[in-house]
């Protein structure tokens, strides 16, 4: 059915442990099923065991939800919905069972893009961009204690991206028993839409302007890894990962960004045309060579008879031939004056002009 879609799905996804913890608790899946497209991002907590289990365990819940006969005809809200109540329910069973994971829990981002129509469902502080005509517009809020303290006005936005406790959640996956998600369905999909899902710790470190820049010059493959590594090059200090889907036709531009290279903070991209300028300037260099040459052997006359040009040797042979036409000019005048005289006026060393050189040897 996919084939048959005037707009093409495209998508890509990467995810990374960063460079300060060993094991990375952040999940994601992508999966197909009819005319649907399931995108998912959970970024787990609770120690070591508990985060990597408690962000497994919603995807694979989104997974058999979806993959079970009715995920692909059930409706899209009443689906987004089981897939998080089950989740939860999950990881509070198992905290249940094994006391060790207890306070386990995971944000958990769920897309589902239907033809023209996207839904999505949210838990966390993950995030859920659209990106459309080049600006990166969230489609989620965080379920942070910050958060909250921005919108009821005890905090500008520039403090809280800064508050220690930005990472603090007031809504997670396996927390409690009367959890409520945040469900949008069936928004309208445009012809080059964007959709990225991220855990924080790429939003943490790379704004959203940026995300943009990225999302809509790459190809989506190339995007998550740019913007993975961009979080990298800024520190790494949470897991990272990102999902980009694409809904449209592709664009020109993805080729050339394709040669583009991410720089340190300040300077976020640069274009690279090394292959393109180094092969002008071999030609330019050849050009000039040839043309030095060319000059330099048709002025001093020097250059080796077989291989000069033939525009060089008729040049030559015609300054050749008005030489000799002027000197039998003058000796044919010369002899009109005075009687005729074997010596050539063309040598001067015969002619009585210095007296004053030969004066001096006597
Ligand atoms: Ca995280």
């Amino acid at each position: 059915m996919a084939e048959r879609d005037p707009l093409p799905l495209r998508f890509g996804r990467e995810s990374d442990p960063g460079k300060v913890r060993e094991k990375n608790e952040d999940d994601f899946g992508y999966f197909v099923g009819g005319d649907r497209r399931l995108l998912v991002v959970a970024d787990g907590m609770g120690g070591e065991a508990g985060g990597q289990e408690a962000s497994r365990t919603a995807v694979a819940t989104a997974r058999r939800l979806f993959e079970a006969e009715d995920g692909t005809t059930r409706p899209v809200r009443d689906l987004l919905e089981a897939t998080v109540a089950e989740a939860n329910a999950a990881l509070l069973a198992r905290q249940d069972v094994v006391p060790e994971l207890k306070g386990m829990g995971t944000t958990l981002e769920l897309l589902l893009i239907e033809g023209d129509r996207v839904s999505w469902a949210h838990v966390g502080d993950s995030r859920v961009y659209r990106v459309r005509g080049g600006v990166a517009e969230r489609l989620t809020k965080d379920h942070t204690r910050v958060q909250q303290m921005l919108e009821g006005g005890l905090l500008s936005p520039e403090e809280a991206a800064e508050h220690p406790q930005r990472n603090v959640l007031s809504r997670a996956v396996g927390r409690a028993g009367n959890l409520s998600p945040d469900v949008v369905v069936d928004e309208p999909i445009l012809d080059g839409d964007s959709f990225l899902l991220c855990s924080d710790g790429l939003c943490d470190l790379v704004k959203d302007d940026e995300i943009a820049w990225f999302v809509d010059r790459c190809e989506p493959q190339d995007a998550c890894h740019r913007l993975v590594r961009l979080a990298l090059d800024r520190g790494g200090h949470d897991n990272t990962t990102v999902l980009v889907a694409y809904k449209g036709r592709p664009k020109s531009v993805w080729k050339r960004a394709s040669t583009l290279i991410v720089l340190p903070p300040g300077a976020p991209v640069r274009r690279v045309r090394s292959r393109k300028i180094a092969v002008r300037a071999v030609g330019l260099l050849a050009v000039v060579l040839i043309g030095a040459w060319a000059w330099l052997s048709y002025f001093s006359g020097s250059g080796p008879g077989p291989e000069r040009t033939t525009a060089t040797r008729k040049a030559l042979d015609k300054r050749e031939r008005e030489k000799a036409a002027a000197a039998k000019d003058a000796a044919r005048k010369a002899g009109a004056k005075k009687t005729p005289s074997p010596v050539p006026e063309a040598v001067p060393e015969a002619s009585p002009a210095a007296p004053g050189r030969n004066a001096k040897r006597k």
